[in-house]
């Protein structure tokens, strides 16, 4: 892991990003944000997955309310209003208790409307995410590169950025996303070198869970894993929650967030294997929440007796599949065999009792 870029420290609502942050984990609500319980109860679930930042849809001034509605309601979670184009929702939303705005100021136009709200979020301290993807660049960057590179993208954010810094504003994060996962390192890669902000990482539009996992895991572990990146969003057609459990494993698999979790390892099964070890692997991944220890613990589930517990001889407690029955282990020493029908259940009480 190389040293971690030095970014200027943001402060959003409660938390800071930046500097030596911890990086945040970020996601999006997907209900109607017009619907104020529906959203209340999805910010809700986002936070108790972990979700550090929450970002929500406003399509107008009327849903600018939801804010000071979420706060009312308890969430302490710094909030994001997206925004595109109306400066007059940014302003209603810096009114109503939005911690970030993310609202590209190229989009807004005249300057005077630039100005006005680089001059409320600054006087309610909030600071302002410029935000560039493929999908939506200007028409002028798009003739100029012919397509939306890497070079494109980090213009027109960098564009953006001094907008902002024209009008005396420095309070920004940069986001610079593309569905294509080379393109976004690079356009990141040449953002870190040019400012010091802060950079919200995430491959856009990367798809479902299945391939938008492993899509956004290359982008964002790829830039995290050589020091560039301040706050992550995985980005999938799925339930947000999904989101945010994918950014906390990447940021894991980093070695940048402890293992505040259970750790599995499993073997990929082979020829050797005598039992459901898939079915096993899933049954104990569903029944996660049964396991009253929380802190660092490796759980290996492991096909077979023979190589099993020499495979996962760094875990704390096991299960090794023999011939349609499962041996429990402890630091490589077998404690207990049962049937495999009862396998999950042995291992999920073995470790409570740990
Ligand atoms: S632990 Fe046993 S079953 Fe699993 S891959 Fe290794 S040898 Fe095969």
């Amino acid at each position: 892991m190389r040293k971690r870029r030095k970014s200027k420290e943001i402060k959003i609502g409660n938390i800071s990003i930046g500097g030596d942050y911890p990086i945040a984990v970020q996601s999006m609500t997907n209900t109607k944000t017009s619907g104020y319980n529906a959203t209340l109860s999805q910010v809700r679930a986002l936070c108790g997955a972990g979700c550090d930042i929450v970002r929500l849809a406003v399509p107008n001034v009327d849903c600018a309310g939801v804010f000071a509605f979420l706060k009312q309601n308890g969430v302490t979670a710094p909030l994001v209003a997206d925004i595109h184009f109306d400066y007059r929702i940014a302003l209603a939303c810096v009114e109503a208790g939005a911690d970030k705005i993310r609202i590209n100021p190229g989009n807004i136009g005249d300057p005077e409307r630039i100005k006005a709200v680089s001059d409320a979020c600054r006087n309610a301290g909030v600071p302002i995410r410029v935000g560039v993807n493929s999908g939506s660049l200007e028409k002028k960057v798009l003739d100029a590169h012919g397509r939306a590179d890497s070079a494109a993208l980090a213009e027109s954010a960098l564009e953006n950025v001094h907008i902002l810094e024209d009008f005396g504003f420095e309070d920004i994060v940069v986001a610079v996303k593309s569905s294509d996962v080379p393109t976004m390192i690079e356009a990141n890669e040449i953002i870190a070198e040019k400012c010091a902000y802060p950079l919200h990482l995430g491959v856009t539009e990367a798809g479902s869970p299945a391939r938008g996992i492993i899509k956004s895991s290359v982008g964002i572990a790829s830039l995290l894993s050589r020091g560039i990146g301040d706050t992550i969003r995985v980005s999938l057609t799925a339930d947000p929650v999904k989101e945010v459990e994918a950014a906390h494993a990447i940021l894991e698999y980093c070695g940048l967030e402890k293992n505040d979790g259970i750790e599995v390892v499993s073997c990929p099964t082979c020829g050797r294997t005598n039992i459901d070890l898939i079915g096993l692997v899933n049954d104990f991944e569903a029944r996660r929440s049964e396991i009253k220890r929380k802190g660092g613990l490796k759980v290996a589930i492991m096909g077979c007796a023979v190589n099993g517990p020499g495979e996962a001889r760094g875990a704390d407690i096991g299960l090794a599949g023999g011939d349609g029955v499962a041996l429990i282990f402890k630091k490589g020493e077998i404690i207990k065999k049962v049937d495999q029908s009862c396998a999950i259940d042995a291992l999920i009480g073995e470790i409570n009792l740990l």
